[in-house]
C-alpha cells in the first residue's frame, strides 16, 4: 500500500532535481500521474498521498473511474488518440484534453463544452518524429492549426504534447524534445499566452525537463507495470 506514495515522493525529487538541474524556478513543472489500465482504488491511493492530475487514454475506462472517484476533486485530462464521435463526453467530463491534432476535433470540443465549466484546456499533439501513421499534427502545420483553433470559445490552447519515437539514442530522444520546445518559442511569438509543454514519460523525464516540459505524463513509475488490458 505504500508504494504509490513511496513512488511519488521519489519523483517529486526526481522532478525537483532536474529542474534544479535545468536552472528553472522549483514547481515549475506539473506531474500528471497517468492512470490507464490502473483500478479506481490506485488513483484514490494516490490522491490520498496528494496527487491530484490523472491522464486517462481510454474514454469508456476513464468515464467508469470518473464516476466512481466523483468524491475526490481530481483535474482529468485526456491524453489518448480521440475519434470525432467521442469528443461529447471527453468535454463534458475533462479538464484537459492533450491529443487535439486536428480543427475539427477542437471545433466539436468547443462546442460541446458545457457551459457551466471553464474552457477546456487543450494540446495540440505533434508527430515530433514524424513518424508514419501516428497520432499528432505535422510539425510544419501547427501554426496554421493554432491561428484557427485559438480564436475559437470554451477552449483553451496552452501549448503543444508529443510523444516521441521510441529510441535508444539520449541524442534522438533530446532532439525531439528541444524540437517541441522549438516550436513553443516560435508559436509563443504570436500567441504569448502559450505556456505548456507536455512532454517526458517514466523512462525519460529528465531529459524532457532539461528541454523545457512544463508537464511530465508519468505512468509505470507511479503505478508500477500496466496489466494488459
Ligand atoms: C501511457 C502513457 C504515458 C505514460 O507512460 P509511462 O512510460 O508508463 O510513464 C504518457 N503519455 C501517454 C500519451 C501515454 O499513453
Amino acid at each position: 500500500m505504500q508504494n504509490i506514495a513511496d513512488n511519488l515522493g521519489k519523483i517529486h525529487l526526481q522532478i525537483r532535481a532536474a529542474e534544479a538541474n535545468a536552472h528553472r524556478a522549483a514547481g515549475s513543472v506539473t506531474l500528471l500521474a497517468v492512470s490507464k489500465t490502473q483500478p479506481a482504488s490506485a488513483l484514490r491511493e494516490a490522491y490520498a498521498a496528494g496527487q491530484t492530475a490523472f491522464g486517462e487514454n481510454y474514454l469508456q475506462e476513464a468515464l467508469e473511474k470518473i464516476e466512481s472517484l466523483s468524491d475526490l476533486k481530481i483535474l482529468w485530462h485526456f491524453i489518448g488518440p480521440l475519434q470525432s464521435n467521442k469528443t461529447r463526453k471527453v468535454a463534458e467530463n475533462f479538464a484537459w484534453v492533450h491529443s487535439v491534432d486536428r480543427l475539427k476535433l477542437a471545433e466539436r470540443l468547443s462546442e460541446q463544452r458545457p457551459g457551466h465549466l471553464p474552457p477546456l484546456q487543450i494540446c495540440l499533439q505533434v508527430n515530433i518524429s514524424q513518424e508514419q501513421g501516428k497520432s499528432g499534427c505535422a510539425p510544419e502545420s501547427v501554426i496554421e492549426l493554432a491561428r484557427a483553433i485559438q480564436p475559437l470559445p470554451n477552449i483553451t490552447l496552452r501549448g503543444l504534447m508529443a510523444i516521441p519515437q521510441a529510441t535508444d539514442n539520449p541524442q534522438e530522444q533530446q532532439q525531439a524534445f528541444h524540437a517541441l520546445a522549438e516550436l513553443l518559442k516560435s508559436l509563443q511569438n504570436e500567441f504569448p499566452e502559450m505556456d505548456t509543454l507536455s512532454m517526458g514519460m517514466s523512462g525519460d523525464m529528465e531529459m524532457a525537463i532539461a528541454e523545457g516540459a512544463t508537464i511530465v505524463r508519468i505512468g509505470t513509475a507511479i503505478f508500477g507495470a500496466r496489466q494488459p488490458r
